[in-house]
C-alpha cells in the first residue's frame, strides 16, 4: 500500500454483526454452491421473482435483529478525523442499508448496494468505488468478514485486506490479515497511520533541504 487514503467496509458481518444462517438460506433458495444473488438473477419468472422475494423475508428479519459490532464507531470516527475516505459496498439491498445506516447514525462517503447490479465477489463495485473517490487501488484497503470480500479485493488489484473472523483458519494460506476484534484493527490502522505521517514529515523535510 502506498498512501492509506481510503478504507472500503463490508455491511453485514463487518460493520453489524446479524443473524444470517446462510447455509439455511442457501438450502431453502437450492442455490447449488452458486452464490445467491447470481444464482437468482440466473432464473426464469415466475422462479426468480419468488426467491427474490424469500431472500428479502431472510435479509429483512435478520437485519431487524441487526447490533452494531463492539469498536466500530471509533474506527469510523478515526477514519474521519485523519481525512480517510469510508465506503460501504454490500450486497445487501439499500432498503436494509437505509435502515441500518439511520438506526445506528451512520455515514458513509461511498456507498454500493444490491442495485446497482455490482456484485462481490465480482471486483466491479470496488472499481467504482476507486472510481468515484479518486483513489488508486494501492491507497486503500478492505475491511470485511467473508471471501467475498477477498475475492473482489484480489480482483480488484487492492493487495491490502483486513477480515474480521474468530476462524482464523478460514484464511489461511491468503494474503489477508484476520483480527479476532474491532479493536485490535484499529490498532493496526492506527500503526499504519502514524508510520504514514512519520514518513511524510521525513519526505518534507528532505524536499526542504534540498
Ligand atoms: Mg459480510
Amino acid at each position: 500500500m502506498k498512501r492509506l487514503r481510503a478504507v472500503i467496509f463490508d455491511l453485514d458481518g463487518t460493520i453489524v454483526d446479524v443473524p444470517y444462517d446462510w447455509n439455511l438460506i442457501k438450502e431453502e433458495l437450492g442455490t447449488k454452491g452458486k452464490p445467491i444473488l447470481f444464482y437468482i438473477a440466473g432464473l426464469k419468472e415466475p422462479d426468480k421473482s419468488e426467491k427474490w422475494k424469500l431472500l428479502e423475508k431472510h435479509e429483512k428479519e435478520a437485519t431487524s435483529k441487526a447490533v452494531l459490532k463492539k469498536g466500530i464507531l471509533q474506527l469510523l470516527d478515526l477514519l474521519a478525523e485523519r481525512g480517510i475516505k469510508r465506503a460501504l459496498v454490500t450486497n445487501n439491498s439499500r432498503e436494509n442499508v437505509t435502515f441500518l445506516l439511520k438506526k445506528f447514525k451512520l455515514e458513509f462517503d461511498c456507498l454500493i448496494s444490491r442495485e446497482s447490479g455490482l456484485w462481490k465477489p465480482s471486483s466491479a463495485p470496488f472499481l467504482v468505488v476507486l472510481r468515484e473517490l479518486k483513489i488508486d487501488k494501492e491507497e486503500c484497503c478492505v475491511v470485511g468478514d467473508s471471501p467475498f470480500d477477498l475475492k473482489a479485493a484480489e480482483e480488484a488489484g487492492i493487495s491490502q485486506v483486513f477480515i474480521l473472523s474468530k476462524n482464523k483458519e478460514k484464511f489461511s494460506g491468503t494474503s489477508v490479515e484476520v483480527f479476532e476484534s474491532v479493536e485490535s484493527l484499529r490498532r493496526r490502522i492506527e500503526d499504519i497511520l502514524k508510520t504514514q505521517a512519520s514518513k511524510l514529515k521525513t519526505d518534507e523535510r528532505i524536499k526542504s533541504e534540498e
